[in-house]
């Protein structure tokens, strides 16, 4: 059976940001940031969301390759240890050309946008990454590892890499030879040029001891990108890339056009002013992105925050007992509300009529599903929580009107 080991570790994700943040607060550090760490976790709901969609091809073209293979790897510890090789392997070329492509970075740079780093970065993941990375690992089925062998394996690779995202572990001592550790990845995340398109791996650092991309944690790591989002919206966090690629391929010429997307970033053509080489961060003026919405909205922020982890969890499980309709209707609708999270944390003047078409319409779906008998008791749930919810967003509107007339843009 293919087990969904990333859903089923949600609860243990939320019990180490726990942790953390309890071990921020008794030694006063401010590990996390309230917009920051909701917008990383909504970017990592909607990647679980997105993905659904083609996670189901992956799994078919890797059991199509693996009936054709040219070997079979019995189940044995040996195995389990050349798979483990395998995917790391793997993932540390796919890592490693997601920061060299500008069309494979389009998709990755969302992991690495948040000027935070705490384990809430960890769940941070491109939407549409997982469209393209699992090509990366086919010729693990072409030599015969077992699919369901390959899934477990690809997923603690995955679970791995959770616990790397925090400064409250500082060095492992002698494991910092092998292992990709806390240090080892803060440098990952670092904008300061040194720290750029190092240290690609994903349980160990060994890849990039041996291809030359390591770099040791020397001086404060500065996190984030080069040219930063400045947004908390998931949407445009997933698109932002791809716009800039799209406006540099429209005034590139001839095959350059083509090129812009399979260079790496911060190519552009001799004619518009060549490789732009990342710039030293200026201390004195480095300021994060901060904007932080309305204090009185926050707690709505929450509620909507909490809603779309609760439906996105739900939908996670249940996914193969809901139809095709309902289950991408259902899908669209949480892409839809993380989107007017972030527009919330804006406050963006669109936020407004798209949240009230939100609460609407969900009033109407659980209307229009009143007398169904699988769901009358759930309909009926859902009608009265919208009908709070429609009461509530109207008073913070009036909060919002009131009070920062300016402030919507
Ligand atoms: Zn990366
Ligand atoms: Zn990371």
């Amino acid at each position: 059976m293919k087990i969904d080991y990333i859903a089923l570790s949600i609860p243990i994700f939320f019990l180490l940001i726990g942790v953390e943040l309890l071990f921020g607060f008794l030694q006063n550090k401010k590990l996390y940031r309230f917009n920051d760490a909701l917008t990383n976790i909504n970017l990592g709901t909607g990647s679980q969301i997105v993905g659904l969609m083609v996670k189901g091809f992956f799994f078919l073209a890797y059991l199509y390759l693996y009936e054709h293979r040219v070997y079979t790897f019995e189940n044995s510890w040996l195995t389990w240890l050349l798979l483990f090789l395998g995917v790391d392997f793997f993932y540390y070329w796919f890592h490693r050309m997601s920061h060299e492509v500008n069309a494979l970075w389009a998709a990755h740079i969302v992991h690495h946008q948040s000027e935070d780093y705490n384990l809430s970065v960890a769940l941070r993941q491109s939407w549409f990454q997982g469209w393209f990375s699992w090509v990366f690992y086919l010729p693990l089925a072409v030599v015969g590892f077992d699919p369901i062998m390959f899934v477990a394996m690809n997923s603690f690779n995955t679970l791995y890499q959770f616990w790397i995202h925090t400064t409250t572990i500082r060095s492992l001592g002698p494991l910092e030879w092998v292992f990709n550790t806390p240090s080892h990845h803060r440098v990952h995340h670092g904008s300061n040029p040194k720290y750029i398109d190092k240290n690609h791996a994903g349980s160990l650092i060994i890849w990039d001891r041996f291809f030359g991309t390591f770099q040791k944690e020397e001086e404060e790591v500065i996190y984030g990108i080069t040219k930063p989002l400045n947004s908390w919206n998931p949407i445009w966090a997933n698109f932002h890339y791809w716009q800039e690629l799209w406006e540099m391929a429209k005034s590139s010429q001839g095959f350059d056009k083509v090129r812009v997307f399979l260079k790496p970033p911060g190519w552009q053509p001799a004619y518009l002013g060549g490789f732009q080489a990342p710039e030293e961060i200026d201390l004195t003026t480095y300021k994060k992105y901060d904007y932080d919405g309305l204090r009185q909205d926050h707690v709505y922020v929450f509620f909507m925050f909490l809603l779309a982890l609760g439906l996105a969890t739900a939908v996670l499980f249940l996914k193969s007992s809901i139809e095709i309709i309902p289950l991408y209707a259902t899908m669209f609708y949480l892409l839809v509300m993380l989107g007017i999270t972030g527009g919330l944390m804006e406050n963006r003047a669109w936020l407004i009529p798209a949240e009230y078409a939100r609460i609407i319409s969900t009033l109407l779906v659980a209307l229009l599903f009143w007398q169904h008998p699988d769901f009358n008791l759930i309909m009926r749930g859902t009608s009265i929580l919208v009908l709070v919810n429609l009461i509530w967003f109207s008073r913070v509107v009036k909060q919002i009107r009131t009070q920062s007339n300016a402030i919507l843009h």
